[in-house]
């Protein structure tokens, strides 16, 4: 292994994002670290990486510590249960994650004198009452709803860098990822994308929540490492939404889907998820003027 080529510590290296952006760091030389505990990811998502000799996998649990030798150029935070069927089966996993886990990684960045990003979400901005939602925006999060445990620890995330880059200097970057959809996402995870596929190809009904009305806005995968990597490159200390700029109803979306894959089945409305935002939309004018950031391949 090269040791004059900088090296990344990535957690949540095995996740749907995680697995893209190890790919990506790869591609631009950079030798990876990978760290997951599997709660969500999966071995499958990275064993076409572990024949690169640039390439390392550790199972681990970064709420645990994160002890590593040799030096360290990036640390790049993305472990956490991210669907909102997954952190509600694991909210304290969820919330641990989120905060002790990121004071770990950002303790590992601080040692190693390393650059830190952060994953964090457009979740902080809970289900907004400023549309579309600019990183100034502070939110309207419910904290004792089910996706408090996701939302409060990402925000909490995002107070920890901000302390860690006040009190210790650690260079910090906070990204926040609007709905992001591509390879490797699980098929059972219970995302709107995902049910919607699955249950288009199988001919089942496709469960939209509520009357449909509610709005996302979807990037594509490779659209978004690109963002991850541009702010590592350019960011600073201000949170940079990532995400979609135009959206779309999540029935447009079933109905898309529907048409896409030639399919027959029907739609089918079930009980909309409590606290479930009714609008979203990311602002993206930070990115596009910071880094010059755009979408290649859209939703
Ligand atoms: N949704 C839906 N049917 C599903 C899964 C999700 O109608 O089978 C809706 C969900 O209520 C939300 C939107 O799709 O309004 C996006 O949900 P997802 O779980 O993908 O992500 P979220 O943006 O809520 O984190």
């Amino acid at each position: 292994m090269a040791a004059n080529k900088p090296r990344a510590v990535v957690s949540g290296g095995a996740g749907f994002i995680g697995s893209h952006l190890c790919e990506a760091l790869l591609a631009r030389g950079v030798r990876v670290l990978a760290l997951d505990n599997f709660i969500t990811g999966s071995p499958e998502n990275l064993r076409h990486l572990t024949p690169n000799p640039e390439f390392e996998f550790r199972q681990a649990d970064v709420n645990h510590g994160v002890f590593i030798g040799g030096d360290v150029r990036y640390v790049l935070h993305f472990a956490s249960p991210a669907s909102p069927p997954q952190y509600d089966a694991n909210p304290i996993h969820t919330l641990k994650v989120g905060t002790i886990g990121t004071m770990n990684m950002l303790g590992l960045a601080r040692a190693k004198n390393a650059t830190f990003l952060l994953a964090s979400t457009s979740e902080v901005y809970g289900d907004p009452l400023v549309h579309p939602q600019p990183e100034t925006y502070w939110g309207n999060v419910n904290p004792i709803g089910p996706r408090g445990c996701y939302d409060e620890a990402k925000r909490c995330a995002e107070a920890y860098a901000m302390a860690y880059r006040r009190s210790h200097k650690v260079d910090t970057r906070i990204i926040r990822i609007f709905n992001t959809h591509g390879p490797r996402m699980q098929v059972s995870d219970g995302r709107a994308i995902p049910n919607f596929m699955a249950q288009a190809i199988r001919g089942e009904p496709l469960t939209v929540y509520g009357e449909g009305s509610q709005t996302r806005s979807i990037c594509y995968v490779s659209d978004l490492v690109r963002g991850v990597l541009a702010v590592l490159d350019k960011g600073d200390e201000l949170p940079v939404n990532l995400g979609n700029p135009q959206e779309v109803t999540v029935l447009e979306l079933a109905e898309t889907i529907i048409r896409l894959a030639q399919s027959k089945s029907r739609i089918e409305h079930k009980a909309l998820p409590v606290d479930d935002p009714k609008q979203r939309r990311s602002d993206i004018t930070h990115a596009r003027e910071l880094l010059g950031w755009q979408l290649e391949i859209g939703l």
